[in-house]
């Protein structure tokens, strides 16, 4: 009795979540989402953060309807989001999202492949292997370069780091796989001052801890000042970045680059939005000799504006890369085609690919060429417009970054406070030269220069009513 009573019950449950006004349903409400994310406020209200509690109650005894789900989500989930899709966020460096690659993502979610290996989903393999081809060309890296699909820079760069790793030990004699790390050769770690936390991250991860990093000092961008270089050996993996997380300066790629492969050292360079500029003719100049690196990280949900979450690691030597990402089992079946597994840390994987295609076949060389210039045309616009409103701006705009600062620290914090609750437009902070700033990343495609303007007019705001508070 019991046993029939549940069987009809998941019949239930299966038959009204495989319906298709399920879909029909979440359509409608992400399309409320999107024609009203101009008017949306940037950052959610407190209103709206504590309806989240809606959400909070004991582990549920009992299956829900599909359809109250959803409900839920669009009611009080919608509300609560960050407006980071429109053109007036600029947090962090979080990009926007191209309509052609959500909807591809959309497409491909319902297709729900693994990209593990060729036989889990051929599909995936393939798309793989056209994005690694186009990107090796739109950065202009060495042919027979590799990519592995991530979830971000994060990830990617521990890859690189470790394929490195790999490598300089075997050359030393010492095999990781078999050994290990503990006992291992010594190895050495270079890089700059103002290395990204995600470097550290990595580096403490693959086993190096902090007293083996030899910090280059760095300039009043935050580049490694080459001439401070420490010699290089064939034990030694210097990471460089292609935009700072502040400024968005670029190191010196070619000297760095020349000092290391005279000598035997392996280079990462950290690219997760700067790496872009190589794909923009009038750009290209800040990544020059980034081709003498042996892994690149970098990230498609930023600078390009593809959905979240998806990063490449990518690694001039395949034998490298896949030695550091291996795992063998008996049920593991390689294959002759591209096994996406081979050049991640990952085994299950979501399909990123697919809307990674979408994005470059959107936009073509000259798309992307015209996002990367727009972003920083934008990011130009931005700062002149502060500074004829009496704000200081601190980094020599290159890229898509611009540090501000109001006449006083405390000024700065409280415009930045103001800034923030205002919802018209959202900024983070950082420290710069030892002074609190704003910190504006211009990264998504959607920014027009009347967002600009608008953004400009709450930056006065913020700062009037500072003004008042202090
Ligand atoms: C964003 C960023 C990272 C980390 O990338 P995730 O995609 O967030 O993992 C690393 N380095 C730099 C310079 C970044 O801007």
């Amino acid at each position: 009795m019991n046993d029939i009573k549940k069987e009809t019950l998941q019949d239930e449950i299966h038959l009204e979540t495989a319906s298709k006004d399920l879909f029909e349903q979440a359509k409608s409400y992400a399309y409320a989402y999107m024609d009203g994310i101009y008017d949306r406020v940037v950052f959610p209200t407190e209103c709206a953060i504590e309806s989240l509690t809606v959400f909070d109650e004991p582990l549920p005894g009992n299956p829900c309807n599909a359809v109250e789900i959803l409900r839920l989500l669009h009611e009080y989930g919608s509300p609560a989001t960050v407006a980071q899709t429109g053109g007036r966020y600029f947090g962090f460096v979080n990009g926007s999202v191209y309509p052609v690659a959500l909807a591809a993502k959309w497409l491909s979610d319902v297709w729900d492949q693994n990209s593990g290996l060729y036989v889990m989903s051929p599909i995936v393999s393939h798309f793989e292997s056209i994005c690694e081809r186009w990107l090796v060309e739109l950065f202009g890296l060495p042919v027979g370069t590799v990519a592995g699909f991530v979830s971000g820079t994060s990830t990617a760069t521990m890859c690189g780091i470790a394929a490195g790793r790999n490598k300089i030990l075997k050359n030393l004699n010492w095999d990781v796989v078999e050994k290990g790390m503990f006992g291992a050769p010594k190895l050495r770690i270079v890089l700059g001052e103002q290395a990204h936390a995600s470097v550290f991250k990595a580096l403490v991860l693959l086993g190096f801890g902090k007293e083996q990093i030899e910090m280059v000092p760095v300039d009043d961008q935050g580049r490694m000042v080459v001439e401070q270089l420490p010699e290089l050996d064939n034990r030694t993996i210097v990471i460089a970045q292609a935009g700072n997380v502040n400024s968005a300066a670029f190191d010196h790629f070619d000297k760095i680059c020349h000092c290391a492969n005279k000598t035997g050292a392996w280079v990462h360079i950290d690219g997760a939005f700067g790496l872009w500029s190589a794909a923009s003719g009038n750009k290209r100049y800040l990544t020059n000799g980034i081709e003498g690196a042996d892994s690149w990280s970098v990230d498609a949900h930023k600078t390009l504006n593809a959905p979240y979450d998806c990063g490449i690691i990518l690694c001039k030597s395949r034998e490298a890369l896949a030695t550091a990402m291996q795992a063998s089992g008996s049920y593991i079946q390689y294959s002759e085609k591209r096994d996406g597994m081979l050049y991640t840390p990952e085994m299950s994987r979501r399909n990123r690919a697919v809307e990674l295609w979408a994005t470059l076949k959107f936009l073509g060389q000259s798309g992307i060429e015209q996002l990367v210039d727009g972003l920083c045309d934008r990011a130009l616009q931005f700062a002149e417009q502060l500074r004829t409103k009496g704000f200081h701006v601190l980094n020599e705009v290159v890229f898509n970054q611009v540090l501000v600062s109001c006449d006083t620290p405390e000024q700065t914090r409280a415009t930045l406070e103001n800034i923030q609750k205002s919802g018209e437009c959202w900024c983070g902070g950082t420290i710069w030269n030892g002074q609190p700033v704003i910190r504006i990343s211009v990264c998504s495609w959607r920014t027009t220069v009347a967002d600009l303007y608008r953004s400009v007019d709450a930056f006065v705001k913020a700062r009037e009513k500072s003004r008042i508070m202090v």
